[in-house]
């Protein structure tokens, strides 16, 4: 016999009785939810952006702590709605400004829960400018790419940033400079880039802005900071990222990461590049067993050249799997 969730049943129309038994549900799956304001991006723009949050949740395996927010607006950032709210999943406020010419977007995270210090949500802000003509995958990589930047990964890397809700601040600081130079130095990412071959010396070597891997470093990988300028593919996910997420307090589902070669000898140009560093279906190690699987993870539906699609699970092989 199937048991019902009581709890469900009192909520009918009864919100009091609800708030207790929300609250009990603390193991929620990680999942990145989506608030968007203003200029709303067209139906197929807001598909890629899901898309982009069920890659995201995938790679995390540890669940939200929801959390009570009494905020004014604006506290994050100008053009934020007031929250109050139980929160209960991590969400990013999606927006679509005008950030002049050079770059796609840009993120951050928001208040930080107390004790962990990892994010209660995030924005991110798309750059209007060439947005319309910015081809699906490139709007997947970089919406990618940037929750990562929402959920921490090369923001909450000094400890000047870690600063919870209630203002307390954690004195880890996961970065340092030597030189003039910016270097990753927390354990877990260093050990991914020791097992790939990397050379440790004061660290893994960052960009200028302290807040990616450098580009010549680690050429394509999601988080390098010459990521955009690998367009074309969503690039990869690798285990420094994978690290650097469990580094700020997430466990991590390994296997959602994708194959990834640290390019030791520089990094490679043309197809050379396009043959060693995309990620295509055949290369990505993601992979559900079924669809059940892939609804469990968050990732359904699954759409070609997406980590986890294979043909056999697109019954109608119209591109997508799992609908
Ligand atoms: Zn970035």
């Amino acid at each position: 016999m199937k048991r019902l969730p009581w709890f469900r049943l009192l909520c009918l129309g009864a919100s009091l009785i609800c708030a207790p038994a929300a609250s009990a549900q603390a193991a929620t799956p990680f999942s990145v939810e989506l608030r968007y304001l203003g200029k709303t991006l067209n139906a197929a723009q807001q598909a890629t952006v899901r898309e982009a949050a069920a890659r995201v949740s995938a790679l995390i395996a540890s669940p939200f702590v929801p959390v009570t927010l009494d905020l004014p607006a604006n506290s994050c950032d100008s053009n934020l709605p007031r929250i109050r709210e139980k929160v209960q999943q991590f969400f990013v406020f999606v927006r679509v400004s005008d950030l002049g010419e050079d770059k796609y977007a840009e993120a951050a995270p928001c208040d930080l829960h107390d004790g962990s210090y990892l994010p209660i949500y995030g924005v991110v802000d798309l750059n209007s400018n060439g947005l319309s003509d910015l081809p699906r995958v490139d709007l997947l990589d970089t919406m990618v790419h940037e929750m990562l930047h929402a959920l921490g990964v090369g923001t909450l890397w000094e400890a000047d940033y870690r600063v919870s809700l209630s203002g307390k601040s954690d004195d880890k600081n996961l970065i340092k400079k030597v030189n003039g130079k910016y270097y990753y130095t927390a354990p877990k990412a260093l050990a991914a880039y020791k097992t790939l071959g990397g050379t440790v010396g004061a660290g893994i070597p960052l960009d200028a802005d302290a807040g990616h891997w450098a580009g010549s470093a680690v050429c394509s990988e999601i988080l390098s900071g010459d990521a955009g300028d690998y367009t074309g593919r969503v690039n990869p996910v690798s285990p420094l990222t994978l690290g650097a997420l469990e580094d700020l307090g997430y466990r991590v589902n390994r296997a959602a990461g994708n194959r990834y070669t640290l390019p030791l000898k520089g990094c490679p140009t043309g197809s050379e590049e396009d043959e060693d560093a995309a990620v295509s279906p055949a290369s990505n190690k993601v992979y559900f067993a079924n669809c059940a699987a892939a609804r469990a993870a968050g990732a359904a539906p699954l759409r070609r050249g997406q980590p986890g699609y294979r043909p056999e699970m697109d019954g109608d092989s119209d591109g997508v799997a799992c609908e």
